[in-house]
């Protein structure tokens, strides 16, 4: 694996750990050797994650909607920042330019993000590992509310085991490491468990 994209909010969250938790994914991934690959912005724990990368002397590829570039304030300081014309063409490139999917907290443009990056890879579009980083139990609940989807046979097992869980980015990275896809995409065989 060679790049790692961050989601997280655009915020910074109620908790000071939010904040030492994206400062320590950022360094975290370039003292890895890793790139860091996310959405563009200087604002939240989206220029906390990237400003610690940098700091660790790693590589940092942001990616913003130029609709965005106002709201959002693109980061002045990567290594490449590419405009975009469109929220889909972002995440578009996001995904194709990263070997795996970190969702520190963040709202509801976080959960989209990874949702939507765990559905391609449900899908059997990519293998790419997608994982939450679960600081002071932020995703407890999201994580309950999946194992009830899962009992309740909306989503299989060998679905809601894609998704890694950790409490700290190297333990994070160490899974994205050993993962392994599952070998039959949700479409191709009914009968999966
Ligand atoms: P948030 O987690 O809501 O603070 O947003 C984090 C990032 O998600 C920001 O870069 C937003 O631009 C992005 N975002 C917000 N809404 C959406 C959406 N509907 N689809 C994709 N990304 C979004």
């Amino acid at each position: 694996m060679k790049s790692i994209c961050v989601f997280c909010g655009s915020s910074f969250g109620t908790l000071e750990a939010y904040a030492e938790a994206a400062k320590t994914t950022g360094r975290v991934i370039a003292e890895n050797g890793y790139r860091l690959v996310y959405g563009g912005a200087k604002v939240g724990l989206m220029g906390t994650v990237a400003d610690a990368a940098l700091a660790a002397g790693g590589e940092v590829i942001g990616v913003l909607p130029k609709s965005l570039e106002d709201k959002e304030i693109g980061h002045e300081g990567l290594n490449e920042l590419h405009l975009v014309g469109s929220m889909h063409e972002r995440k578009a490139l996001m995904a194709d330019l990263s070997d795996g999917f970190i969702a520190l907290p963040g709202g509801v443009g976080t959960l989209e993000e990874i949702f939507e990056v765990w559905t391609w890879g449900q899908l059997g579009y990519h293998e790419k590992p997608c994982g939450f980083l679960n600081i002071e139990g932020y995703y407890d609940h999201l994580l309950s509310f999946l194992d009830h989807q899962t009992q309740e046979g909306f989503t299989k097992k060998v679905m809601r085991d894609m998704a890694q869980v950790a409490l700290t980015p190297e333990g994070l990275i160490d899974q994205f490491e050993k993962y392994k896809a599952p070998s039959t995409p949700k479409w191709i065989k009914k009968d999966e468990t």
